[in-house]
């Protein structure tokens, strides 16, 4: 664990100071609007990308300060995801700007179509606690690329990272183009009474709700980036050490504080054996001196956040806990570790909640139409994942279940592709962002219909024009 670091004080915007600042920020929004060069945007996210750069240290120490990520850890899931969405922005820049000119019917052929990607305006981004750096600065990104002016609402929670932010984002970004609002509810609930031209919300299901209530007021189109249990599907064919691997270290992440984490196990009771075995085998093999002791390991964000999950274990009666101990957790660290359980019962708050920490429920089925029935019955996860050789079973299981994504026989790794869109459907969200999609999220994609005026002749038009009396049957 590493060493305690005192929280910095943050000092919460008033209402006041969020009404000021909106409305400063919405007066340079339609002063830039239409003139938002590409040098601009650039130089902002070279700009973005200097602060996590020339900052590697201050970013790794408020991520340890508050989760005890490790720098490891922190590049991968953080640092380094931010820096290869800004570098791609960069680098598509102009591809994504360009106008495009799809293909016409025979109507058109004489004038030209083109669609323009335009910017949105003023934009919310407003972030959660659990990857503090990426799920803010990501989406911050392409809302720049697209030229957009943005308000960036880090979670209070994750205390040092926000303070961080507000810290480095007035110090690298033009204050005309971005600005950070500081606090919780309170604020975000202040924020929403003022009109955006697109709110990114990444959060809980509950809080998503007043989001979309709020934006429905102003007719502001929203992105929920939320979270669900996510199922992990293990048939009998696979080898159960290699998916025990890959599920322990997407498990672990973040001590389970991961929105796509795998949230329980399905499988056969035959699988289950193997599969306790094995991840009892990896637990020694990723921490050979403890988990505990352990740097790689994160801790629950605060006291709360252990309370939840403690109490989710606490009434999940007449299951029993195959790997770790109630006993080896540790109030003042907010130190739990892996505890995979079985026989949790169905109506328990662990299998109807989001776990979002390192609680780990089997669930036995033996037929993978059981296994489709179990996913059915629940709202539609963020992620699903499958382990298995057989490309039709698997593809059955895609075929007749929902979710954001998938992935096959590995964990979380469907989100760090730079070419697939990262997002939720139904109870996880709605919309989606990573690279080109990000862009997507916060431009207008604009018709641009041109018809010469000379050439053809008008009279190439005449059929549109009245009378119509006696033209019917030209149809
Ligand atoms: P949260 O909903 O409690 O908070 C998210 C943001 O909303 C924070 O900035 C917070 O200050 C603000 N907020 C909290 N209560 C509010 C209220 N009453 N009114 C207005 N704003 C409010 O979520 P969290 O605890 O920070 O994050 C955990 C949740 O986020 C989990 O459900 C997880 O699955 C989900 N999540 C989703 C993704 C994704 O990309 N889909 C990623 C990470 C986390």
């Amino acid at each position: 664990m590493s060493e305690v670091v005192t929280p910095p004080e943050l000092v919460f915007h008033t209402a006041a100071e969020i009404q000021d600042l909106t409305a400063e920020l919405r007066r340079h929004t339609e002063s830039q609007l239409f003139r938002q060069s590409l040098a601009k945007r650039r130089e902002q996210l070279e700009a973005l990308f200097h602060m996590i750069d020339n900052h590697r240290a201050e970013w790794q120490a408020a991520l340890s300060a508050d989760l005890n990520k490790c720098t490891h850890e922190s590049e991968m899931c953080e640092l380094r995801p931010v820096q290869r969405e800004i570098s791609t922005a960069l680098a598509q820049l102009d591809s994504w700007c360009k106008p495009k000119y799809p293909a016409k019917e025979l109507l058109y052929t004489t004038m030209t179509l083109e669609t323009r990607s335009t910017p949105l305006g003023m934009v919310l981004l407003v972030g959660p606690w659990n990857y503090p750096v990426r799920l803010l600065l990501k989406p911050l990104a392409g809302a720049l690329a697209a030229g957009n002016t943005v308000i960036l609402k880090p979670s209070e929670l994750a205390v040092h990272t926000a303070a961080l932010v507000q810290r480095l984002v007035a110090r690298y970004l033009d204050p005309a183009v971005c600005q950070v609002v500081l606090g919780g509810a309170a604020q975000t609930t202040s924020l929403l009474t003022h009109q955006f031209d697109h709110i990114l919300f990444t959060g809980s299901g509950r809080v998503g709700q007043i989001v979309l209530r709020a934006a429905a007021e102003f007719l502001t189109p929203v992105t929920l980036e939320l979270g669900g249990k996510s199922p992990t599907v293990v048939l009998d064919d696979v080898d159960p050490l290699v998916v025990a691997r890959r599920i322990v270290w997407g498990k672990m992440l973040n001590a389970g504080q991961t929105c796509v984490a795998p949230d329980y196990i399905l499988c056969s009771a035959a699988m289950e054996t193997k599969l306790i075995a094995t991840m009892k085998q990896v637990l020694t093999e990723f921490y050979p001196n403890g988990l505990r002791r352990s740097e790689s390991y994160c801790r629950i964000i605060n006291p709360r956040g252990y309370q939840r999950l403690s109490e989710l274990v606490a009434t999940a009666k007449d299951s029993h806990t195959v790997i770790g101990d109630r006993s080896e957790w540790n109030d003042n660290e907010r130190f739990v570790p892996l505890m995979v359980m079985t026989d949790v019962p169905e109506d328990s708050p662990l299998m109807q909640e989001e776990i979002f920490g390192p609680l780990l429920p089997i669930v036995r089925a033996e037929t993978t139409d059981d296994m489709i029935a179990y996913i059915n019955k629940r709202p539609h996860p963020l992620s699903l994942y499958v382990f298995t050789n057989n490309r039709a079973q698997s593809d059955r299981i895609i075929g007749h279940t929902k979710s954001g994504s998938v992935c096959v026989n590995d964990i979380a790794m469907q989100i760090e592709a730079i070419s697939l869109p990262f997002g939720g459907v139904g109870a996880s969200g709605m919309g989606c962002y990573n690279s080109i999609y990000t862009f997507n999220t916060f431009s207008h994609v604009r018709s641009v219909a041109t018809n010469p005026l000379r050439f053809p002749p008008d009279s190439a038009w005449k059929v549109r024009y009245p009378p119509f009396e006696g033209s019917q049957n030209r149809w």
